[in-house]
């Protein structure tokens, strides 16, 4: 272990933001790193705990002692490869995981955890900029193929883990760049596309074949795949979105939250929106439905467009300041949390029942809203009206479209609508076809995609060669 009274010596310190008024004024990334220093300090405060609850805290199985330990004492490069050896993408994870892990600390007991995900992303971001993470291609080839549907980082670390193992793999994507919710969902203040872009150099650089602005079941059937390769991943996301079907729906400025999102990531990386009508917020009220993640980009992205206010609201109670600990640790709690998106500026509302829309000349301009019961409808009398330019419904999504590859491939689904496989082999009911990640567990992490497309491929590699050497 590290530093023995490094917990009783150092204070938890962490990664601060650019002050908001600076970061507003642009779509950058605006956590300011530790530095090496600062870092190997703060990986000395790990007390490599007998039962290290962040194992299964996080979703990768990280074996954050080990690489803490290796980080304080100055050992970057034998950090990265433990690091590398459950997380194919630790700079995706650094930057954008809410860190179950850290709620499993041992230190989060008195409020004062590792920085596990900030060591985490020096890690890694050290490996990036000292040349460390180069192509790792396997010279011998199994002569088996395995097509790839999907671009999201289930489908990425799926398909890169099925490189190395030596079989041809072919990614599929229907958008112009690979990616899935974190190229075209989360904004790039939060995660720059270039991190996306570099992992995606090295997966080529591997033998990873990728086929972009191919939408299966539509320019290309699952059938014809099926044919062709001797496995198929599907890894679609869940990409149909919750609506809120309330009087005045059909008004004009009221849109799905990905429709909004996806403008501005293109804008931003100069994507072309071919003719499709703006999405902007720029002068106007906006309203975000929904208190999660998406709805938090969808602050971060309106302020940062100009709106002249972003109201958010939430139908569940708001949950409370702070957990109690003796009856949540070493679990995820619910409690209040304040995203960077929220801090840069929202007024925020919970327990709130959505009424209805009102409009002028078939524009939107109000919400009309009540106070939410325990069953979450309006309590009478409790009415208030918001001003809405704009509506950005972020509630959920329901689970993966169904229409096209999902139907065509004639796959058993689970009761939520999801592709039904289970989390051990990744089978779905068709021979051949397997399925990880949002598609087959419904909306959820990025860092549980990664774990199940780095599972799956396992799965994979066994189906095809009647043995594995790939971890789970
Ligand atoms: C706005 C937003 C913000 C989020 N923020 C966070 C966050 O901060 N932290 C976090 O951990 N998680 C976050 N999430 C959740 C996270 O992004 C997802 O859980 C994760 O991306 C799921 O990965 P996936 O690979 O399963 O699917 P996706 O990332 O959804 O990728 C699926 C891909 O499959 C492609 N595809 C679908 N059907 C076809 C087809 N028929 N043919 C070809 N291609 C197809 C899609 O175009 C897409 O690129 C956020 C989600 C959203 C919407
Ligand atoms: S991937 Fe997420 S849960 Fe795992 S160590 Fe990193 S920040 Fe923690």
């Amino acid at each position: 272990m590290g530093k023995i009274t490094g917990f009783l010596e150092i204070d938890r310190r962490d990664r601060k933001y650019k002050p908001v008024p600076e970061r507003l004024k642009s779509y950058q990334e605006f956590v300011i790193p530790l530095g090496e220093e600062g870092t190997r300090e703060q990986a000395a405060r790990c007390m490599d705990c007998g039962i290290p609850y962040c194992h299964n805290g996080c979703p990768v199985n990280n074996q954050i002692p080990d690489w803490n330990d290796l980080v304080y004492r100055g050992d970057w490069l034998k950090a990265l490869k433990n690091l590398h050896s459950t997380n194919n993408f630790p700079e995706f994870t650094g930057r954008i995981c809410p860190a179950p892990c850290e709620a499993s600390c041992t230190l989060n007991l008195p409020d004062t955890p590792v920085t596990i995900k900030t060591i985490e992303c020096a890690i890694v971001d050290k490996g990036w900029a000292e040349g460390w993470i180069t192509p790792q291609v396997n010279p011998v080839k199994t002569g088996k193929s395995v097509a790839v549907i999907g671009s999201g980082p289930a489908g990425m670390a799926c398909a890169q883990q099925l490189a190395r193992a030596g079989h041809d793999v072919h990614l599929y994507e229907k958008a112009q760049q690979i990616g899935g919710l974190m190229r075209y969902g989360i904004p790039n203040f939060k995660l720059d596309k270039t991190v996306i872009d570099r992992r995606v150099g090295q997966m080529e650089a591997e033998g990873v074949v990728l086929h972009t602005g191919v939408h299966v079941g539509k320019d290309v059937t699952i059938e014809e795949l099926t044919a062709k390769y001797d496995a198929v991943a599907l890894a679609g996301g869940a990409e149909k979105p919750r609506d809120l079907p309330i009087p005045g729906r059909e008004l004009q400025g009221i849109h799905f939250a990905m429709d909004f999102l996806s403008q501005q990531n293109k804008r931003v990386t100069e994507e072309p929106l071919n003719n499709i009508t703006p999405i902007l917020a720029g002068g106007k009220h906006v309203v975000v439905i929904g208190g999660g993640d998406t709805g938090s980009d969808c602050i971060g992205t309106s302020n940062r467009q100009g709106a002249l206010s972003v109201t958010q609201i939430e139908i569940m109670p708001a949950p409370p300041e702070k957990e109690n600990k003796l009856l949540t640790w070493p679990n995820w709690p619910m409690k209040m949390r304040t995203s960077s998106s929220q801090e840069e500026g929202v007024a925020r509302d919970f327990a709130v029942a959505t009424v209805r829309f009102e409009g002028e000349n078939g524009q939107v301009k109000e919400l009309h809203c009540a106070r939410a019961d325990e069953k979450f409808q309006p309590i009478p009398g409790t009415e208030f009206v918001l001003k809405a330019d704009l509506v950005l419904l972020a509630m959920g999504f329901l689970g993966p479209v169904q229409d096209g590859m999902v139907k065509d491939s004639g796959v058993e689904l689970d009761k939520r609508g999801n592709v039904f496989a289970d989390t051990f082999q990744y089978k779905t009911s068709k021979e051949k076809i397997f399925s990880c990640g949002d598609m087959r567990r419904g909306q959820s992490l990025v860092v549980w995609a990664i774990r199940e497309g780095r599972q799956c491929a396992r799965s994979i590699d066994q189906h095809l060669m009647g043995k594995t050497d790939l971890p789970r």
